[in-house]
């Protein structure tokens, strides 16, 4: 199989492609690296049957060039953090509503399918869990910009469908929730990266509110498997499927499990919402993934727990700490 990866050397990008690889099939991978690290795929610039291109997805004879070279697309450009989000609500609209129409229509013009990646934010405030597919979204206002995240991800999928729906063109539609591992940074405002980054650095520890907002957080290992296995099947095509851990974890426990495994002496404070983000800011208490529908149709897991997860960060900081550097 060929396959292109919207997204290519990003975190989650750059494992997918690593991971295709393995599985003995060619990947082509496209990335403007505005949050994407060529680093991410240094590793794999010399094997035979990975390909790059360093670009934007808007930029549309590349991209239409590179659909037409791939029998599937995973499409996972996109901008991502809710740091980022916030801070450029332009950026994140366009690149999400405009990346996701060019590749729909161009993967259309033969039909190449697509797999779509959503979010979990997408459930917005819904306060049922544990999240299903079906589930009603409920989304704040628009004068609040981290809505406008969800709402950029609802369109894709709402696009996505309707291209199923009336042109034909196969797509599958995943909502990933909280994803971490190796090579995801704290910059935009992901809490396991900064955590590690933190603890290991003897800096303070930022917990956001009052920490007792929870997650279940996933190994991106697990998360890539999942999207692969899912591109695989045809019964997927048409629907929209949860990926993620169903293991929950308050915010502040986990920086008390990230403090005690790197034996840090960083002390943990708490950071009011509208100091973290901007005024009025709404965070979600809970985020819970219903995987039934995900497991009545691949094996999935997830293989690794809490504890894995958080040591292959901190290995991975660690490792980066250690590196020489050029300085
Ligand atoms: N968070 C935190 N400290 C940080 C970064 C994030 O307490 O330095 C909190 C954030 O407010 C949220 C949770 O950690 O409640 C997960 O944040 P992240 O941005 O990783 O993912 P989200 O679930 O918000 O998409």
């Amino acid at each position: 199989m060929k396959a292109l990866i919207t997204g290519g050397a990003g975190f989650i990008g750059s494992h997918l492609s690593e991971y295709l690889l393995e599985q003995g099939h060619q990947v082509f991978a496209v990335d403007d690296l505005s949050t994407g690290n060529i680093e991410n795929i240094l590793q794999l610039k010399t094997h035979p049957h990975f390909h790059y291109t360093i670009d934007t997805i808007m930029n549309v004879p590349v991209t239409a060039e590179l659909v037409d070279r791939c029998d599937v697309v995973f499409h996972l450009a996109a901008a991502v953090g809710v740091k980022l989000i916030v801070e450029s609500p332009v950026r994140t609209i366009e690149t999400n509503i405009k990346g996701t129409e060019i590749i729909l229509e161009l993967a259309n013009k033969k039909k190449k399918k697509v797999l779509i990646t959503s979010t979990s934010e997408v459930y917005g405030k819904g306060k049922q869990l544990p999240f299903s597919e079906a589930d009603d979204l409920v989304l704040g206002p628009t004068h609040k910009g981290r809505w406008s995240y969800a709402c950029s991800k609802a369109i894709d999928e709402f696009l996505a469908l309707a291209y199923w729906h009336e042109k034909r063109l196969p797509v599958v539609v995943t909502r990933l929730f909280n994803t971490v591992g190796p090579r995801q940074i704290g910059r935009y405002g992901m809490v396991l990266p900064t955590f590690v980054k933190q603890a290991l650095s003897g800096v303070e520890m930022t917990v956001f509110g009052d920490g007792s907002q929870a997650r279940c957080f996933a190994h991106v290992s697990d998360v890539v498997e999942a999207l692969y296995r899912l591109s695989e099947k045809e019964e997927a095509v048409g629907q929209v499927f949860n990926i993620g851990s169903k293991e929950e974890c308050t915010i502040l426990n986990l920086a008390e499990k990230v403090k005690s495994m790197t034996a840090s002496q960083s002390k943990i404070v708490f950071v009011p919402y509208d100091k973290a983000y901007e005024e009025g800011f709404e965070d979600m208490p809970r985020r819970v993934p219903d995987i039934s529908r995900l497991q009545s149709l691949i094996e999935y897991g997830p293989a690794k727990n809490l504890e894995q997860i958080i040591q292959s960060v901190i290995d991975y900081q660690r490792a980066l700490l250690e590196a020489p550097t050029d300085t």
